[in-house]
């Protein structure tokens, strides 16, 4: 038997269907506030990069689009707070209108982090969105503008997030069997 990758899912958390209709909305939404304007997108390696395609494509206002990457020092499935810039912007920030996509926040540490670095480059405004939020595991406060789904404390896959790397391309956000982190 070839292996699929839904024989890993142990269940899904938010539909595709879901997915599409929830950015749909969101979409709306920022098209409405930002009305007039012109917004550069950070998306925020590897994670946000599906939400972010989907998302710009719900957006009818002129978006310009450019990535970072980051790492937070310290291994395991929880960040440390020391973040590094393995990837800087491409384009300047100063005077636009800057909107933060991310794929998850949840302890908020590499988000509190990146907020205050673009801040530090002087853009005309400044909003974030993210796909998921897990507030149960928030270590420090952050302002989320816009923010997709609360779910609880699970580690999830999907639709732009991994486990070791795969799981990327599921196209919903679901839960692993437990058995796939067993060595
Ligand atoms: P924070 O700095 O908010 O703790 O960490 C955010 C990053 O940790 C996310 O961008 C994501 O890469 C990773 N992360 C946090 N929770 C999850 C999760 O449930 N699933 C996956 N795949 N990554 C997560
Ligand atoms: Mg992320
Ligand atoms: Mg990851």
């Amino acid at each position: 038997m070839i292996h699929s990758m839904m024989d890993d899912v142990e269940r899904v958390l938010i539909s595709t269907e879901e997915l599409k209709q929830r950015i749909a909305d969101m979409g709306r939404q920022i098209s409405q506030d930002y009305a007039g304007k012109e917004i550069l997108m950070i998306g925020v390696l590897r994670g946000a990069v599906i939400f972010m395609a989907d998302l710009a494509r719900a957006i009818d206002i002129p978006v310009a689009i450019d990535f970072m990457a980051v790492s937070s020092y310290g291994a395991g499935t929880s960040s440390s707070g020391v973040v590094r810039i393995l990837k800087d912007l491409d384009e300047t920030v100063e005077g636009k209108h800057i909107l933060v996509v991310e794929d998850i926040i949840d302890s908020g540490l590499t988000l509190n982090y990146l907020l205050d670095n673009i801040k530090s480059r002087k853009p005309a405004s400044l909003r974030m969105c993210t796909l998921l939020n897990k507030p149960e595991r928030r270590k420090v406060n952050v302002h989320i503008d816009y923010n997709g789904f609360t779910i609880p404390d699970h580690f999830v896959v999907g639709y732009g997030l991994d486990y070791a790397e795969k799981y990327r391309n599921l196209p919903f956000i679901g839960i692993l069997k437990p058995a796939v982190y067993e060595p």
